[in-house]
């Protein structure tokens, strides 16, 4: 495992590291399982959410007696002062460790930035637990990239988490501004979602770019742990043939997919969107048709519902056409 300085934080961490997302399907004690396997393998950075349900608790859980050995970055979509030291309290708690290595501001939009950084913002709540000692960094994680560029200009952001991968190489300017700075940079969605199926190809993509400090693969099972940390220890450089696949998976991705973040929810008639989207991707890519047909059978509102209102647009992070996108769908599902 490749090893490096999260910018100027100056926490040395394994390349690869834990995106906590997956383990909520698990339990705490599979949890801890991954995290003693963490621990042998030499991976010591690990990212998880207040917004994770359940994450931070089976983490604390997995990490007892092991916590030392790891870097922990967590986040909060509270924007003002009482509540993100209500949140940082909890997250305490949950890890059950006197201080969190990392502590993110959560997707903020740009309004909800200028709250976090105004008179009574939650950037007043970070800046207390830092200097308390209960906090040792203050990162911000963002969707947009006018988020990430304005962040690019805050001196208090030590770090800035943003989607990169084959498929979504938005990002990639502000990337190297971050490294140019010294802003730790913390790849989320390496594998788009799910949506890239070769995730070997998929880390190999963006470890092959040194201004990536760290990728964060979601994770659930010991046999996911250990070809991630193949493919990110692997250092040679792409072969000609990988490149060809790469070009082969954005032909078919296009940038009409979805990441399945759900924030375009609710939608007004009840569509579970990024349910509609997964089925078609398995009815589409996965090339099981009967399957895909009987689980989208089961959606209790199918993509035929949408009355076109266009709300879930507006909050979709990567401003998907969503009404036609669920036409199509509905077209191939036949309702
Ligand atoms: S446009 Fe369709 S999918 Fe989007 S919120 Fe309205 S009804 Fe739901
Ligand atoms: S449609 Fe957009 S907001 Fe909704 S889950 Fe997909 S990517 Fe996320």
């Amino acid at each position: 495992m490749e090893y490096t300085y999260l910018g100027k934080t100056g926490l040395r961490i394994s390349r690869m590291g834990f995106g906590g997302i997956p383990i909520q399907k698990i339990d705490a004690e599979g949890t801890r399982t991954l995290m003693h396997k963490l621990a042998e393998e030499g991976v010591n950075y690990i990212d998880t959410a207040r917004g994770y349900t359940v994450s931070e608790e089976y983490l604390g859980y997995g990490l007892e007696g092991i916590r030392d050995q790891f870097v922990i970055a967590t986040k909060s979509m509270s924007r003002t002062k009482d509540a993100m030291a209500a949140d940082i309290q909890i997250s305490l708690n949950n890890l059950r460790t006197d201080h969190i290595d990392l502590y993110q501001v959560h997707n903020p939009s740009m309004d909800q930035l200028e709250q976090v950084i105004g008179k009574g913002g939650a950037l007043e709540a970070l800046e207390e637990a830092k200097a308390s000692g209960k906090i040792g960094h203050i990162g911000l994680t963002a969707h947009s990239t006018a988020v990430f560029e304005k962040a690019l200009e805050l001196d208090w952001v030590e770090t800035i988490m943003f989607p990169y991968n084959i498929v979504e190489n938005q990002g990639e300017e502000l990337i190297r501004k971050c490294a140019e700075k010294g802003i730790g940079f913390i790849d989320m969605k390496p594998l788009a979602g799910g949506a890239i199926e070769d995730g070997r190809l998929a880390l190999r993509y963006v470890c092959s770019n040194p201004d990536v400090t760290v990728t964060i693969p979601g994770m659930a099972e010991i046999a996911e742990l250990e070809e991630n940390i193949a493919a990110c220890s692997d250092q040679t450089p792409l072969t000609l043939e990988e490149k060809e696949k790469m070009d082969e998976v954005r032909r078919q991705l296009g940038t009409n997919f979805c990441r399945r973040c759900n924030y375009c929810a609710p939608c007004s008639v009840g569509i579970g969107i990024p349910n509609v989207f997964l089925m078609e991707g398995y009815l589409l890519r996965y090339n099981l048709e009967e399957w895909a047909r009987a689980r989208y059978e089961k959606l209790p509102v199918k993509a035929s519902a949408c009355i076109g209102c266009g709300k879930c647009e507006t909050r979709c992070p990567y401003h998907l056409p969503i009404r036609q996108m669920l036409k199509k769908a509905a077209q191939e599902f036949g309702e």
